[in-house]
């Protein structure tokens, strides 16, 4: 009879401590989609400073708009991280022409890949089409030898998930130039790496292999690419480009991070987002949403006047899309301070409607956040399987390998719509499912702070 009487109450207790769980989690939602702040705040970054590429001076004006912000909402600690981070720049000229068999001109809307160097002036190629990397290193030397070999390779519309349709693509961005170059090609272009057919060139980073001879690579847009595809069958194509592209030293640049102290101990609950952008459009998905979400989360936390168990991080990292010097920085200053990192969650996915969360982690892991979201069930987060942190996070799992890490899961479908291009702007972000995102990344942290 005693014993029951133990269970009862432990009962009793547990349901108390889970209604004030969802209690909680309502009041984060409420604030987030009543009065949340998250929405503004993406405007003034994208309209007030825009495109911040690492290394720019639009950068260094989002790390002054961050640090302001976050000081703003009366954190415990506000404070930026010094990081060495790559400066490359894309110049003022950028240009292509096709000229057909029947010499047809047609311009190209075209964007130099993040990274590549520039053509030093017009330079002009036969073009020679392959869907990929194998399908190049089939072909003999000679036949690639002075051309512009364009990788035409698109998204497999077959698939649902659009991050998975991507990656099955990226490597044409990312390698194709070296790859080519080791054929004696002139330059590359590459069909944008984007889900659907539109005017938009798309960038994104590239990187040239060692001992490799660098030449230029471009992506033009998948109706140019389309285009291209049409002339190729009916006879020779002549592809004319100028781009000024060009790497500089290394510039100092900063993580911009807030805290909450933990009141139990100093182990670290990491947020994150990216603030640098690629230089095209106003990084608005990519990835001033995921930026103003954590800051949200945090602004909402403060608000509701929440003393949390550990250390609570925001970190707004620098440099994720060429190079991620403020992700490996990030982890590497953590290991230098003998912190001991517990979890991270990132949000790099663009601001559309949260799904749930990716979890990187063991079985045990992924059962132990299954258990504890069962309050985020009334907010459509349903979603929690092994899957993909985040990039900016990445190399704090290096160090912390037990740590779990949790990437903000979205519906991928219209992602890749904006990815790396001019229309990644304001107006293309849906106010409502930008609050969720935050409201999300709240009470995920609210929770893991709870119950790690
Ligand atoms: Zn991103």
């Amino acid at each position: 009879m005693k014993l029951n009487v133990f269970f009862l109450l432990l009962l009793i207790l547990n349901i108390g401590y889970a209604n004030e769980d969802s209690t909680f989690v309502k009041k984060i939602y409420n604030e987030a989609l009543v009065k949340g702040e998250a929405y503004n705040n993406l405007r003034v970054l994208c309209k007030d400073i825009g495109a911040r590429l690492t290394g720019s001076a639009e950068a260094a004006m989002a790390i002054e708009w961050a640090e302001n912000l976050l000081e703003s909402y009366a954190f415990d600690n506000v404070y930026l991280q010094e990081i060495k981070v790559p400066h490359w720049e894309r110049g003022t000229k950028e240009a292509g022409w096709i000229i057909n068999a029947e010499q047809k001109i047609s311009k190209l809307d075209m964007l130099a890949l993040g990274g590549s160097v520039g053509t030093g002036g017009l330079i002009e190629g036969e073009v020679i089409k392959v869907e990929s990397i194998e399908e190049l290193n089939q072909l003999s030397d000679q036949e690639v030898d002075g051309k512009i070999v364009f990788f035409n390779r698109p998204f497999d519309q077959k698939m649902i998930n659009m991050f998975k349709a991507y990656g099955a693509c990226v490597d044409q961005r990312w390698a194709g130039t070296s790859e080519a170059s080791k054929k004696n090609a002139k330059a590359v272009v590459i069909r944008s790496l984007a889900s659907n057919t539109d005017g938009h060139p798309h960038t994104g980073s590239m990187h040239y292999e060692d001992g490799v001879i660098q030449i230029p690579g471009a992506a033009i847009s998948p109706n140019d690419a389309d285009d291209l595809v049409e002339w190729l069958t009916k006879g020779k194509v002549t592809l004319r480009m100028e781009m000024d592209c060009k790497t500089f030293a290394d510039v100092t640049s900063y993580n911009v991070i807030a805290e909450f102290k933990g009141s139990e101990d100093d182990k670290i609950i990491t947020i994150g987002a990216h603030l640098d952008s690629w230089d095209v459009g106003e990084g608005a998905h990519d990835d001033g949403a995921g930026v103003v979400q954590c800051i949200e989360a945090f602004r909402i936390l403060k608000k509701l006047g929440y003393r949390p168990n550990h250390t609570l991080r925001c970190v707004l990292f620098m440099n994720e899309e060429n190079g991620n010097f403020g992700g490996k920085s990030y982890a590497e200053i953590a290991v230098e301070n003998s912190e001991e990192h517990i979890c991270a969650i990132e949000t790099d996915r663009g601001g559309f409607l949260p799904m749930g969360f990716d979890v990187v982690g063991s079985d045990e892991q992924l059962e132990f956040i299954r258990e504890i979201t069962g309050d985020l069930k009334p907010y459509d987060l349903l979603k929690f399987n092994h899957g993909y942190g985040g990039v900016d996070i990445g190399p704090l799992r290096q160090y912390f390998p037990t740590m779990i890490q949790l990437g903000l899961n979205v519906n991928s479908q219209a992602y890749f719509d904006f990815h790396h291009s001019a229309a990644d702007v304001f107006e293309t972000v849906h106010q409502r499912e930008l609050a969720l995102g935050a409201a999300a990344m709240g009470a995920m942290l609210y929770l893991m702070d709870r119950n790690l």
